[in-house]
């Protein structure tokens, strides 16, 4: 069955930065850690917090030690001068667009304003808001509520960031009948109005549209009855279990899209439930394609063929006649390499691709024998290229071996803090690089017919910046994933906003290197026409900033081209030559 996921489907930046900060404070293992208040309306997020012993703290708790988070909806600063004097660690977690209303409400009502917040009086946010105005500020539920309203000279409206619009307007016109000068705020929040427009627009193009999220996530519910609005029918399901695969069977497309408080990893788990769903308008052939695409994706067959294509195009660019054999020993210890530490690190996939998870589990053997049949094969291939090359190939695929297993003796743990190497923060992004530049363009260098050695660093350049790229941005779409289990990926050391910075600057560096190398007669042309993978890699980085795509299956496969792209490249340079 096809589905066609909303590219704003999930988390807002509030719950995701909330969340991120509970979970990187759950990792350093410092003691106690409480959120006040659920931290998210989803079930299943707090029962994973409850694991990684986060509690929930209540007003009226006590509790001596341990640290504090104030969630994405804030808190009035009464509130947090009390828990101040408890002695907790507090960490702020308050959303920047809450933290802007609060502000407005702040800097006017010390003017002399009231505030006028129209929201839910009981809601969260609305609370902290109302703390603001010291007396001054008063909460609108509807327009017959504006008669309440004590007399004012000046006032100003603002909103609580989950109202409607067209509710906020109403409000709105009701304000300025009593009070012609209010000052108006609208300080909804994008994320909502954004969740809601993307529903309308995806509904002609579907059959059906399932929302998924918690059934006490007000968003959530709204974001459903939207959908229903549409006349569509309407699937809200908390998780994939919850599918009617029967009814949505007699499907052809479906829309998904999900609550600002739903994770990644659930809205991939349902989607790739009804991707499995046998659509009885769906035709044998296309799903057969679907299904081996999938198997070929889930194996790291692509990413190995992607090595393959990446290697024909280094191989030209270091000065090489092309060959088959330098890209078969590329596929074969690239595939080596991901499967053997897929099967080793089962950890973050489990969340991060649910599918794939179980694809390793159901199909363990086999491919822990094409892992150790792939290894055999790139020993073979670099023992056909010389001892040197076959030696620093047993050399890598030994490194690449105990990448994820335990090196450091328990006894040990106390001087070193990681136990495998892959626990180094940002390591596995760089290794992989690291590997990818050494097979393709360094162990080459070993051979008696070694090329020169400038043009064979700059393809070792152009392969370490592409497959850095590639990996650093798998890391970030699945950095949720990765925080769950306490990974320290390059995104979760740097920060997201960093590591976007550096993979520009390794773009433009590449870029130059590519460009430069060239101009001084280094490397061939063919170094001009491969900038076009450093401006695909641009794309990709910019498709997950401004959201063009949902980080799932097609961001995914948009970076995987970026491999076979320098390939095509590296045939229509030859035929062009
Ligand atoms: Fe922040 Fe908007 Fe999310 Fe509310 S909906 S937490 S204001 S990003």
């Amino acid at each position: 069955m096809k589905v066609r996921l909303a590219k704003t489907a999930g988390f807002c930046m509030g719950v995701r930065r909330a969340l991120e900060m509970v979970l990187g404070e759950a990792n350093k293992d410092r003691g106690a850690i409480y959120t006040y208040g659920p931290l998210i309306h989803n079930q299943q997020v707090m029962k994973l917090l409850e694991t990684k012993k986060v509690s929930v703290f209540k007003p009226g708790d006590t509790v001596e030690n341990g640290t504090l988070v104030i969630r994405a909806h804030g808190i009035p600063p009464q509130e947090r001068k009390l828990l101040k004097a408890t002695g907790l660690k507090l960490i702020d977690a308050t959303c920047p667009r809450v933290a802007r209303v609060q502000a407005l409400i702040r800097y006017h009502t010390g003017k002399g304003y009231e505030a006028v917040i129209v929201g839910d009086k009981d809601h969260a946010e609305v609370i902290g808001l109302k703390g603001q105005g010291t007396g001054k500020a008063h909460v609108v539920g509807s327009v017959n509520d504006v008669s309440e309203l004590p007399e004012a000279e000046k006032v100003i409206v603002v909103a609580q960031t989950t109202q409607e619009t067209q509710h906020f307007e109403e409000v709105v016109g009701a304000v300025k009948r009593r009070f012609p000068e209010a000052l108006i705020f609208d300080t909804i929040c994008g994320a909502t109005r954004n969740r809601q427009n993307e529903v309308r627009a995806l509904a002609p193009h579907v059959d059906a549209i399932v929302v998924v999220g918690g059934y006490h996530s007000g968003n959530t519910r709204r974001l459903a009855q939207v959908a229903e609005s549409t006349g569509l029918p309407v699937f809200h399901v908390e998780t994939d279990g919850e599918l009617d695969k029967e009814r949505l069977s007699s499907l052809e497309v479906v829309g998904v899209t999900a609550g600002a408080s739903t994770p990644n990893w659930m809205i991939r788990k349902v989607v790739q439930e009804i991707e499995s769903i046998r659509s009885r308008k769906e035709r044998r052939l296309g799903r057969w394609i679907r299904r081996v695409s999938k198997i070929f994706f889930q194996s790291n067959l692509v990413v190995a063929l992607g090595a393959f294509c990446l290697c024909h195009a280094g191989s030209l660019l270091s000065g090489r006649s092309p060959d088959l054999l330098h890209p078969a020993l590329a596929f074969f210890s690239v595939y080596a390499m991901h499967v053997m530490n897929r099967l080793l690190d089962k950890g973050a996939s489990t969340y991060n691709d649910p599918e794939s998870a179980y694809f390793y589990t159901r199909y363990r053997m086999p491919l822990v024998f094409s892992g150790v049949f792939s290894m055999g094969a790139s020993l073979f291939v670099a023992g056909t290229l010389g001892l040197k090359s076959f030696l620093a190939m047993a050399g890598l695929l030994f490194a690449g071996s105990i990448y994820s297993l335990p090196i450091v003796p328990l006894s040990r743990r106390h001087l070193w803090r990681y136990s495998k190497i892959k626990d180094i923060p940002g390591s596995k992004t760089l290794s992989q690089a690291l590997a990818w530049g050494a097979v393709i363009a360094l162990i080459p260098l070993l051979e008696p017919s070694a090329t020169a050695l400038a043009p064979s660093f700059v393809a070792f350049f152009f392969v370490f910046s592409v497959v850095y790229v590639r990996s650093a941005l798998f890391d970030i779409f699945q950095v949720q994933g990765d925080l769950i289990v306490g990974a320290e990926t390059l995104p979760i050391t740097l920060g997201e906003k960093r590591t976007l910075f550096l993979l520009r600057g390794i773009i433009l560096a590449g870029g130059l290197a590519l460009a430069g190398s060239a101009l001084v007669g280094f490397t061939a042309s063919l170094s001009y026409l491969l900038l076009l993978c450093y401006i695909t890699l641009f794309l990709s980085l910019l498709a997950y900033e401004k959201r063009w795509l949902h980080p799932g299956t097609s961001l995914e496969a948009l970076v995987e081209s970026n491999l076979f792209l320098a390939g095509l490249l590296g045939l229509l340079w030859q035929w062009l030559k």
